[in-house]
């Protein structure tokens, strides 16, 4: 079983500069990124994405350090994710 999330952009996530605060998880709108279970070479957490990001940019306003570059895409996708 599959589903179809709508997707409208995209973020990378500069992992390495990542302290693991945990701020832009919460700041997330629709609830998409999600703390690792593995670690950085600083010994921390950090985020992971999942389908469903609308490029609003909330992670990169409230991220401390700057890990987050945001993207928009021109026309919204839908991405095929497990139920
Ligand atoms: S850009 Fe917005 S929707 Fe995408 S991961 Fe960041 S806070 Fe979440
Ligand atoms: S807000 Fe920035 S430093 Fe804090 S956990 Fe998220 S990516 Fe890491």
């Amino acid at each position: 079983m599959s589903r179809l999330v709508t997707t409208r952009g995209t973020v990378t996530i500069d992992v390495e500069r990542c302290k693991g605060c945990e701020l832009c998880i919460p700041a997330c709108p629709p609830g998409v990124l999600s703390m690792s279970t593995a670690r950085n070479d600083r010994g921390e957490l950090y985020p992971l994405l999942s389908p469903g990001c609308t490029g609003c940019g909330a992670c990169y306003y409230v991220c401390p350090d700057l890990c987050f570059a945001i993207y928009q895409y021109n026309k919204p996708q839908e991405i095929e994710v497990p139920a």
